[in-house]
C-alpha cells in the first residue's frame, strides 16, 4: 500500500477545480489498498478542506498557519516547508501538484527537499512496469510526447496539466485531520508585501471551455477588444500569441504557449496565429483547434481540426454574426 499525496490548489482560501482533477489523476493510477490524501495548507483551510472532503480521496489533511496566507501568489517558503513536513510525516510514493504558478514554483523545491524525482507538466499518468508511475509530458515545444519512468524508489513529484483529467466528486465525505505546522514555518526570509490582483473579467484562461486567441495577423490592439467581446458572449476567455503580447497589443497574462499559459479547452479558435511550435506547446491539449489564417501553408493548419483560409476580419465578422444569431434565437 502506498500514499498518493494531492496538494490542494487554492485561489485565496477557495479550492479550485484543478484539485479535483489531481484527485482524478491519482485515482487513475492508484491500485487496491493505496490511499489518496488531499493536503490543504492555508492560513484558514477550513472551507477548502470541507470542499476537498467531497472529492473522493481517502483523507484530507490540513495545516494552518498565518505564513500560509496567499499561498497561490507568492511567499513560497512557507508552503515548501509545510508540504515537505507533510511528506516526511506520510512518506508518500507520489506528490501531485497542479501545473499552476504555485505548483510550478513549489513542486520542484519540495522535490529537492524530499530527495525526490520531478516531472513537470504531465499530461498522462499510467502505472509503470515496476509498480511506479510512468508519466507522459510534451517535449521540444510540444512537437513530441515523451514518456518518463522514475528510477529508484524516491518519491515521485509531479505537476499535472490542468483540464486533462475530469474533476472528481465522491459519494462519501472523507475525514479531515489537522497537522501542526512545522517549527519555524513563520520564520521566512522573503515576505510577500503586496499582492496586486490581475484585473480579469469572466473565466480564467486556464479554466475556459472556449478560448479565442489572436496573433500578429490581427495587426494591432483594437481587434483584441473585438475578440474579447466574442469570448465573453461565448462564456470563454481571450488568449494571444507572444508576438501580439510583445507588440504591446495585449497583456502578457493572455499569452498562450511555452513561455505563457497552457490551456486545454474544448475549443481553441485562433485568428492570425501562424502556429509556431512554441505557441502550440500551450494549446496542443485542446480538444478541437479551429484556425483562421490567410496563408494556406501556415503551420497552425497541421494541428487544426477545422480551418478557414482567409482574412481574419471577414471570417470573424461572419462568425460573430452567427454567434449573435444563435444567442438571440
Ligand atoms: C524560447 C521561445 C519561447 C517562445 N514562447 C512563446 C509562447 O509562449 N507563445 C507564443 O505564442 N510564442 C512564443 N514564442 C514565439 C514564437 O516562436 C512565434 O514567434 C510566435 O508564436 C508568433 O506569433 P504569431 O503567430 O502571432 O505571429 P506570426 O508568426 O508573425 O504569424 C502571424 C500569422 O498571421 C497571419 N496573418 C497575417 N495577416 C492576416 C490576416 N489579415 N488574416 C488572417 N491571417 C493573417 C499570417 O499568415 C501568419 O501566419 C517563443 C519563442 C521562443 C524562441
Amino acid at each position: 500500500m502506498s500514499t498518493l499525496l494531492v496538494i490542494a490548489e487554492l485561489t485565496g482560501r477557495d479550492l479550485t477545480e484543478s484539485t479535483g482533477e489531481l484527485v482524478a489523476a491519482a485515482q487513475s493510477v492508484a491500485t487496491d489498498g493505496d490511499e489518496i490524501v488531499v493536503a490543504v495548507v492555508s492560513d484558514d483551510p477550513s472551507a477548502a478542506a470541507v470542499s476537498a472532503a467531497g472529492l473522493g480521496g481517502d483523507r484530507v489533511i490540513t495545516v494552518q498557519h498565518e505564513a500560509l496566507a496567499d499561498m497561490g501568489v507568492g511567499g513560497f517558503e512557507a508552503p515548501v516547508a509545510t508540504i515537505t513536513a507533510i511528506s516526511n510525516a506520510l512518506s508518500p510514493s507520489v506528490i501531485l501538484f497542479s501545473k499552476s504558478d504555485f505548483g510550478t514554483n513549489v513542486g520542484p523545491r519540495v522535490a529537492v527537499r524530499v530527495g525526490g524525482g520531478f516531472a513537470q507538466d504531465c499530461i498522462g499518468l499510467r502505472p509503470g512496469s515496476d509498480g511506479r508511475i510512468a508519466v507522459t509530458r510534451p517535449v521540444y515545444g510540444g512537437n513530441a510526447l515523451a514518456e518518463y519512468a522514475f528510477t529508484g524508489d524516491r518519491v515521485q513529484v509531479l505537476t499535472v496539466r490542468q483540464n486533462i483529467f475530469e474533476s472528481t466528486s465522491g459519494d462519501t465525505r472523507s475525514p479531515i485531520e489537522s497537522l501542526d505546522a512545522p517549527a519555524g514555518v513563520g520564520e521566512i526570509r522573503a515576505r510577500l508585501v503586496e499582492t496586486v490582483a490581475e484585473e480579469s473579467k469572466g473565466v480564467r484562461l486556464e479554466d475556459a471551455d472556449i478560448v479565442i486567441s489572436g496573433g500578429r495577423g490581427l495587426g494591432g490592439p483594437e481587434p483584441f477588444e473585438r475578440l474579447q467581446a466574442l469570448a465573453d458572449t461565448l462564456g470563454g476567455a481571450l488568449g494571444a500569441s507572444r508576438a501580439a503580447c510583445d507588440a504591446g497589443w495585449i497583456d502578457h497574462s493572455h499569452q498562450v504557449g511555452l513561455t505563457g499559459k497552457s490551456v486545454s479547452p474544448n475549443v481553441y479558435i485562433t485568428f492570425g496565429i501562424s502556429g509556431a511550435s512554441q505557441h502550440m506547446a500551450g494549446c496542443s491539449g485542446s480538444r478541437v483547434i479551429v484556425a483562421v489564417n490567410k496563408d494556406a501553408d501556415a503551420n497552425i493548419f497541421k494541428d487544426a481540426r477545422f480551418g478557414v483560409v482567409g482574412d481574419w476580419e471577414k471570417v470573424f465578422e461572419g462568425f460573430q454574426a452567427a454567434v449573435e444569431d444563435l444567442a438571440v434565437s
